[in-house]
């Protein structure tokens, strides 16, 4: 059975010359909830835009379910389903045209996709909504929309960077839960995140992405272990080399 996502010797070195991927190697089993974590700049959506084709990698291979996400991007394309970082909906559409345009530019046909968006919409009670345009939708709103649309073509690999970012607690809540579910229910998923807390209350496996290059790969406990501290916090903490700040040591020195 081939890995939902492969990656190996991925380099990417925008035209500016940052060098974003120095050579980063991955392997993502089917079934699989994986974190990638790491500060910003790191090489996060560097490396998902690489896997969905909005960026062109400079070397390396890059595999989804055994399809070559370069030379055959249709086939390896269709399998992805991707929240992208920054939300890009189209404002004048409606969230049913959304939804139906996604559909659509995966080969659902008519039916399929009628029948998908409404489940969808339900799913993620944007029902009442469905025939507003998407600029009239408050963020939180927005981030589930782009949610529906990820899922829209029923991906086996479903990519969200930083999900949450700038969301509220309950939002928060609602769409680890979706995310949960989608997993149990057989979607290997890829999130990165900078959120501690959201990849240790999700993500079996996780690894840490730094300056273009994976430090460090395992469960929280694996990696804590790693860097020889407690917790999944000092572990990253010891990746942006900020370990003064950890919350152990500032308590023993109140004490
Ligand atoms: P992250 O998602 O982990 O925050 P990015 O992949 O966005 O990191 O960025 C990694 C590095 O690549 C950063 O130094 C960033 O400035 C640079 N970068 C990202 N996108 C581009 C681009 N389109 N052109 C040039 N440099 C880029
Ligand atoms: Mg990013």
């Amino acid at each position: 059975m081939p890995e939902a996502l492969h990656i190996s010797g991925l380099v990417k070195r925008y035209p500016t010359g940052v060098e974003a991927l120095k050579g980063v190697s991955l392997d993502i089993p089917q079934g699989e909830f994986f974190g990638l974590l790491g500060p910003n700049g790191a090489g996060k959506s560097t490396l998902i835009h690489c896997t969905t084709g909005l960026a062109s990698p400079t070397s390396g291979q890059i595999e989804i379910f055994g399809h070559n996400a370069v030379n055959h991007y249709g086939e390896a394309r269709a399998l992805v389903g991707l929240a992208p970082q920054e939300p890009n909906l189209d404002h004048f559409l409606t969230l049913e045209e959304t939804l139906d345009f996604h559909g659509g530019y995966f080969g659902m046909p008519k039916k399929d996709r009628r029948e998908r968006s409404k489940e969808l919409l339900d799913a993620f009670s944007l029902t009442d909504k469905r025939q507003e345009r998407t600029r009239t939708l408050s963020g939180g709103m927005k981030r589930r929309l782009i949610l529906a649309r990820a899922l829209m073509h029923r991906p086996e690999l479903l990519i969200l960077d930083e999900p949450t970012a700038g969301v509220d607690v309950e939002l928060r809540l609602e769409l680890w839960q979706y995310v949960k579910r989608i997993n149990e229910e057989g979607t290997t998923i890829l999130l990165t995140t900078h959120y501690l807390e959201e990849a240790e209350q999700l993500c079996g496996r996780m690894a840490f992405i730094n300056g273009g290059e994976i430090v460090a790969e395992g469960t929280g406990p694996a990696l804590a272990k790693q860097f020889g501290v407690s917790s999944l916090e000092d572990a990253y903490l010891e990746l942006v080399g900020r370990k003064e700040l950890s919350r152990a040591k500032i308590d023993e020195a109140i004490a």
